[in-house]
C-alpha cells in the first residue's frame, strides 16, 4: 500500500541545528518507570519505537547529578561516566533504525526530595517540597549555581559521548529551571532574580553552555511552557511568557513546547481531546525561526498534517500515541491507517512511573515487555503447527487473544454470548467521558475482520458441552467478571441490604437501569467506575451522594492524574461527597455509614444504592470443563486456560496483556512459568560496567 500524498509533508526531513531528522514524528521525552533501574528493558522499548518509524526518540527525564534523584520514581541518569554505557545501549537501538536519539537532562529542585541519594534538594529559594515530602529545599547560593551549571555541562558531555543527537535543557514542569523563570517563586534579590532578564539568566547560561559543550555535533532543545497557568475559564494566562520567550527565541536549535498545567498537557480523554495545545502554538511559531514540536495525543494523520501544514508546529510530538502504537509512523507511511492502534487517553502508562514500576499500556500489551518477554507490538512468532483455537468471550482479553493467535496463523473461532463485541469496554465506553475507550475494541475487531483465519460467532453462549463439541486444539476462556452487590471488607464480602431490597451495581447502570430518588454511590473500588457512575446519575438530574472509605475521590486515579479533576467535576455537578466512611447498611430509605477513624456513624436519606465494590469472576465455564476432567487439564483433549477478568478481575490493560500472553505462549511448552527474567542491575550485563549508584 502507498501513503496518501496528503501526508507527504509528515515524511519530509528537517534540519535541527547540526542534525537532521528523517521525518516529522518525534517521540518527546516520557517517563517509563524503567530509567536507570532497567536499562535493557528501556533500550529495547525505545528501539522498537525507532523501528516503528519515529524520526526522533528521546529518553525520559535523565538526572544530571545525585542532587536530583526521584526514587521511588525511576528516572534516567547521567551522573558519572559509568552511566554512559547504559545510555549508549538505548542510543544504539535507536540509531539502528535511522532515528535520532535525544537526552532530556533534568534537575528536579523542589520537585525531588532525593530520598535515595539523601543529598539536600536545592532550588531558587528555600521552599517546601512540591511532592509533599517533609523536606525543604536549600536556596541556591552563587556556588550552588556554579555547581549546577557545571553538572549540567558535564552531563551534556556524557550524553554526547553516549551518542545522543539532541540534548535538552529542561525548563518546565515545576523543576529547577522553571522555578528560576517563575515570577511568583523567584523572589531572589541577586542577578538571578527580579527582572525578567535576571530570571531568564540561568536558562540562558545553561543553553549557551550546553551549545558550547556539545553543539558541534548535538542539537540543543529547550522544553518550555507556553503559559504561566490556565484560568478558571480554561483560557491560558500567558503573563509575561511571550516576552520571556522573546528573550530566548532563537537561542536553542529546537523548542519542545508544553504548558504549565500537566493535567491538561497530559490530560485524560475524559477531559481533554486531541490537539488541545492549539491555542498556544501560533505565537510560539511566530516568535522563533527554530523548529517547534509539541504534543496533543495525536492519533489522526489528518490532524497531524493540518498542524504541520498550517504552521502550528514543525514536528508532531508524541508520548502516549507512541506508547499505544510504536508503529504509528510506519502505518501512516504505508497507508495502513485502519491498523493504527489509537491511544485511548487513560494514562495507565503514566501510572507506572508514579508507582515506581515499568510502564504498561491498555492498548499495547507489548509495551514494557519487549526485552523481558521478547514481545513485539506488531510481530508474533508463527504457529509451529496447524491448530485451531477457540476463544470464549469477546471482551478485551478474548479479542486480544483471538487477534494475536490469528496473527500467529492459528485457525481462530471467537464465541461471544452477547450480540455485540467488546465486553466491558463496550459497556464502559458509554459512561461519561469514556467514549474513546471503545478504541480498545475497534482496533481489535478491525484486525480480526481482515484475517481469513478468523470466525466470529455472536449470540453464542457456550456451555462445557458446546466447547467440547467444537473440538478445538486450544480453548481460551475469557468470560470476564460481574460486579458484586456486597461490600468488601478485607477479604470478606458482606450483604449491605436485607433480602428484597435491591442493590444496584455498575453492571446494572451500564445496562441502562436508572435509579430513582436520592442515590448513594458507594465506591469501594477506588478507580474510575464509582466516580463515573456518580457523574452519570448527577448529570441525569438525580440527587447523588458519593461515599468512599478512602480520603479522596477515585483514589487510585491519583496515579493517572484524574482524582483531582474527577472530584472537581462531581463537586460542580452538586454531588455530595462523604470521604473516609465505610459502608454500613442500606434499607431502601436510608443508608448508614461510619467514619473509618472514629467509628462515628451517620445516616443519610437514599432510596437507591449503587455498590461499586468488587467483581466476581465468571469462571463457571472454565470450572465445568476442568471438573469434567477430574480437575486435571492434562486429561482434556485440548489445552485449557482462563484469561483476563475471568481469571482475576483487573485493569483493561491486564486483560489485553493476558490475551497477548495467551496467544504468544500457545504451543510453547517451554514458555517460562513464573516471574519473567529480571533486568537485574546487580548481575550487570555484557560489556557494561555497573554504575556506582547501582551497587
Ligand atoms: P475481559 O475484561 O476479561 O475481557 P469482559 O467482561 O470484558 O472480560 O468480557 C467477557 C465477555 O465474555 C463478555 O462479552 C461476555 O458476554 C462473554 N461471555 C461470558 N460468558 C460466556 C459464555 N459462556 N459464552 C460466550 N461468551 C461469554
Ligand atoms: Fe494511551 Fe492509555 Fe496506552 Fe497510555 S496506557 S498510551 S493513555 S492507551
Amino acid at each position: 500500500m502507498n501513503r496518501d500524498p496528503r501526508y507527504d509533508l509528515l515524511f519530509e526531513p528537517l534540519r535541527i541545528g547540526p542534525v537532521t531528522t528523517k521525518n516529522r514524528f518525534y517521540q518527546v521525552p516520557h517517563c517509563t518507570g524503567m530509567g536507570w533501574l532497567r536499562p535493557r528493558m528501556l533500550a529495547e522499548m525505545r528501539g522498537v519505537k525507532a523501528e516503528g518509524g519515529w524520526g526522533v526518540v528521546c529518553t525520559e527525564y535523565n538526572s544530571i547529578h545525585p542532587a536530583s534523584d526521584d526514587l521511588p520514581h525511576p528516572s534516567g541518569s547521567l551522573w558519572d561516566d559509568s552511566d554512559i554505557r547504559a545510555n549508549a545501549l538505548m542510543v544504539e537501538k535507536v540509531h539502528a533504525h535511522g532515528a535520532l536519539a535525544g537526552a532530556e537532562l533534568w534537575f528536579g529542585g523542589a520537585r525531588t526530595a532525593n530520598l535515595y541519594s539523601r543529598e539536600v534538594s536545592m532550588d531558587v529559594i528555600s521552599a517546601p517540597n512540591f511532592t509533599g515530602h517533609p523536606f525543604q529545599t536549600r536556596a541556591m547560593d552563587r556556588q550552588d549555581i556554579r555547581d549546577f551549571r557545571s553538572w549540567h555541562r558535564d552531563a551534556a558531555l556524557r550524553a554526547k559521548e553516549a551518542g545522543y543527537d539532541i540534548v535538552y535543557v529542561y525548563a518546565t514542569h515545576g523543576y529547577l529551571l522553571s522555578n528560576f523563570l517563575s515570577p511568583v517563586m523567584n523572589t531572589r534579590s541577586d542577578d538571578y532574580g527580579g527582572s525578567l532578564t535576571n530570571r531568564v539568566r540561568l536558562v540562558r547560561e545553561v543553553v549557551e553552555e550546553t551549545k558550547e559543550a556539545v553543539g558541534d555535533r548535538c542539537a540543543v532543545a529547550v522544553r518550555w511552557s507556553a503559559d504561566e497557568s490556565i484560568g478558571e475559564d480554561g483560557v491560558p494566562v500567558f503573563g509575561e511568557r511571550h516576552e520571556m520567550f522573546g528573550l530566548l527565541a532563537d537561542l536553542p536549535d529546537l523548542w519542545d513546547i508544553n504548558i504549565a498545567d500537566y493535567s491538561v498537557e497530559m490530560g485524560l480523554s475524559r477531559f481533554v481531546k486531541e490537539g488541545a495545545l492549539e491555542p498556544y502554538m501560533r505565537h510560539v511559531k511566530a516568535m522563533t525561526s527554530k523548529p517547534v514540536v509539541t504534543v496533543g495525543r495525536f492519533t489522526s494523520p489528518d490532524t497531524m498534517a493540518r498542524w504541520v501544514k498550517s504552521g502550528l508546529v514543525d514536528l508532531i510530538g508524541a508520548a502516549r500515541p507512541s506508547i499505544a502504537d510504536p508503529f504509528l509512523p510506519k502505518k501512516i507511511e504505508e497507508g495502513r491507517l485502519d491498523e493504527i492502534r489509537e491511544c485511548i487517553g487513560c494514562n495507565v502508562c503514566y501510572a507506572g512511573d508514579g508507582i515506581g514500576v515499568p510502564i504498561r499500556c491498555t492498548q499495547n500489551p507489548a509495551m514494557g515487555e519487549e526485552w523481558r518477554r521478547g514481545w513485539h507490538p506488531e510481530r508474533l512468532p508463527p504457529a509451529p503447527r496447524a491448530a485451531t483455537v477457540l476463544i470464549v468471550g469477546a471482551g478485551p482479553a478474548g479479542l486480544e487473544a483471538a487477534r494475536a493467535a490469528a496473527v500467529r496463523g492459528y485457525e481462530v473461532m471467537l464465541a461471544e454470548a452477547g450480540t455485540e463485541l467488546g465486553g466491558r469496554v463496550t459497556r464502559e465506553a458509554r459512561l461519561p467521558g469514556l467514549g474513546e475507550w471503545i478504541r480498545v475494541r475497534d482496533y481489535r475487531v478491525q484486525a480480526l475482520q481482515k484475517m481469513p483465519n478468523v470466525q466470529i460467532f455472536l449470540d453464542s453462549e457456550m456451555t462445557a458441552e458446546a466447547v467440547r463439541e467444537v473440538g478445538a486444539d486450544h480453548v481460551g476462556i475469557a468470560t470476564g467478571a460481574r460486579w458484586r452487590p456486597e461490600v468488601h471488607e478485607m477479604g470478606a464480602f458482606r450483604a449491605v441490604a436485607p433480602e428484597g431490597v435491591p442493590v444496584l451495581t455498575p453492571d446494572s447502570i451500564m445496562a441502562g437501569q436508572m435509579p430513582e430518588g436520592p442515590t448513594l454511590v458507594f465506591d469501594g473500588d477506588g478507580y474510575y467506575h464509582g466516580a463515573a457512575i456518580a457523574e452519570k446519575l448527577a448529570a441525569a438530574g438525580r440527587p447523588v451522594t458519593y461515599a468512599t472509605a478512602e480520603d479522596s475521590v477515585a483514589s487510585w486515579g491519583g496515579y493517572t492524574i484524574e482524582s483531582g479533576r474527577v472530584r472537581a467535576r462531581l463537586m460542580r455537578l452538586g454531588v455530595r461527597l462523604v470521604l473516609s466512611h465505610a459502608m454500613g447498611a442500606f434499607d431502601g430509605a436510608r443508608a448508614r455509614l461510619s467514619c473509618v477513624y472514629t467509628g462515628a456513624e451517620q445516616e443519610l436519606a437514599a432510596t437507591s444504592l449503587v455498590m461499586v465494590s468488587a467483581r466476581r469472576p465468571n469462571d463457571g465455564l472454565y470450572r465445568a470443563l476442568l471438573d469434567a476432567a477430574g480437575g486435571d487439564p492434562g486429561a482434556l483433549p485440548f489445552t485449557l486456560k482462563r484469561i483476563g477478568d475471568c481469571e482475576a478481575p483487573a485493569l483493561i490493560a491486564a486483560a489485553t496483556h493476558a490475551g497477548y500472553r495467551y496467544a504468544f505462549e500457545l504451543d510453547a511448552p517451554d514458555a517460562p512459568e513464573g516471574p519473567p527474567a529480571h533486568d537485574r542491575v546487580d548481575v550487570g550485563f555484557d560489556g557494561l560496567e555497573i554504575p556506582a549508584h547501582w551497587k
